[in-house]
């Protein structure tokens, strides 16, 4: 291996912070030991400082963010609720699958990869679903899709939001914007490795429970007691000790730091990104005003490419070469796009301007 210290500028995940890194080698203890309760409330609490929420059922559910996904869709849908779900990449196609599992009458919105969702085409596609269902951060496009005003325009429907790459880099306020349901990742922009979903819902979410959810794992009304529990807890799955010793240790980093600092260091190194690109020709993909500073898209400058040289080459000589892995375009603009990643600790200067100095070697 050339570069153990890699540059993880890909979709996900981004390099995890040092004090991360550290607490994985703290001694694992028992999940109903006082200690780890104690850990894992305190994590809870974490979590609802960065989600900025009052909500008391916060937690890291034992699994990736699509498991936040499934958990937050299976809780709330059963045969024949009405879901909108907002399409314009990758995550909002998800959505609709995960929705169609739960037996959910699914009513897509789609706009153009690339652009922003219309959060009036949202709110006019039924006048009432059980759901309104978008992603916040489009990770295959780069875009960001506005969720406020869904928030305002809602009436009695859910909102049910993938905070996945928005959680820790960009603006996002649970309560404020009237989000019923959120799910995040550790693995994009709170620098901690993949393995845990961040969950956040609202009192009137759990009014909305479906009876008996189809899956067991993801059934809400029994993680509850275990997580967030008081006094009472009782086991319902083995938590992943380690990885909340590191999402513990991840969200401490960026409260320490301050969320509107972090956040800020994300716009910083995605401004400085996308200017770095634009000056060398390149041509951004995502809809001006939606770009995301955490995930930059830019078209493949195919002009200044070597002869003989296709994007992949470049992507593979970025990673031998220099270690700095930067990801592909997907679905239909697989081979046109290359998606740059400036998450959690990846979100530094130094960062951008080694990629941009590394693509000015190796392009013409
Ligand atoms: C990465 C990502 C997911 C899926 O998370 P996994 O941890 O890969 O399961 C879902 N939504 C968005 C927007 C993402 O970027």
């Amino acid at each position: 291996m050339l570069h153990p210290d890699r540059v993880l500028m890909g979709p996900g995940p981004g390099n995890p912070y040092p004090e991360v890194i550290e607490a994985f080698g703290r001694p694992v203890i028992g999940h109903l030991d006082p200690d780890f309760i104690c850990l894992l409330d305190e994590t809870n609490e974490r979590l609802r400082q960065v989600f900025q929420t009052s909500n008391p059922l916060t937690f890291p559910v034992s699994a990736t963010g699509s498991a936040g996904m499934e958990a937050t869709f299976v809780n709330v849908l059963g045969p024949d609720d009405v879901v909108v779900v907002g399409v314009n990449g990758v995550f909002g196609e998800r959505m609709c699958d995960v929705a169609s599992r739960c037996g959910a009458d699914v009513i897509r919105v789609d706009a153009e990869w690339g652009a922003a969702i219309e959060p009036q085409a949202l709110l006019d596609a039924h006048p009432s679903p059980k759901v309104i269902a978008v992603v916040h951060a489009e990770t295959s496009t780069g875009v960001r899709n506005d969720i406020a005003p869904i928030g305002l325009g809602k009436g009695d429907a859910l909102l049910l939001v993938d905070c996945v790459t928005s959680l820790g880099g960009i603006p996002l306020e649970i309560d404020r914007w009237g989000i019923d349901l959120a799910y995040s990742g550790t693995q994009k922009c709170l620098g901690v490795p993949p393995g845990l979903s961040p969950v956040t819902v609202s009192p009137a979410a759990i009014s909305g429970f479906v009876d008996k959810p189809q899956s067991w794992y993801l059934d809400f009304s029994m993680i509850a007691n275990y997580v967030t529990g008081g006094g009472t807890r009782a086991y319902h799955h083995t938590a992943p000790i380690s990885m909340i010793y590191a999402l513990h240790a991840g969200l401490g980093v960026v409260l320490e730091e301050g969320l509107s600092n972090v956040q800020a260091r994300h716009q910083e190194c995605g401004d400085r990104l996308q200017e770095g690109l634009v000056q060398r020709g390149f041509e951004l993909f995502a809809q001006e005003g939606h770009r995301l500073p955490e995930l930059t898209s830019a078209l493949v400058p195919s002009n200044r490419l070597p002869a003989g040289v296709s994007e992949a080459d470049v992507r593979r000589q970025l990673l031998s070469d220099y270690g700095i892995e930067i990801g592909g375009g997907l679905g239909p603009v697989a081979g046109q796009v290359w998606r740059i990643g400036c998450m959690g600790h990846t979100a530094r200067q130094r960062n951008v301007t080694l990629l941009l100095g590394a693509l000015d070697e190796i392009l013409i």
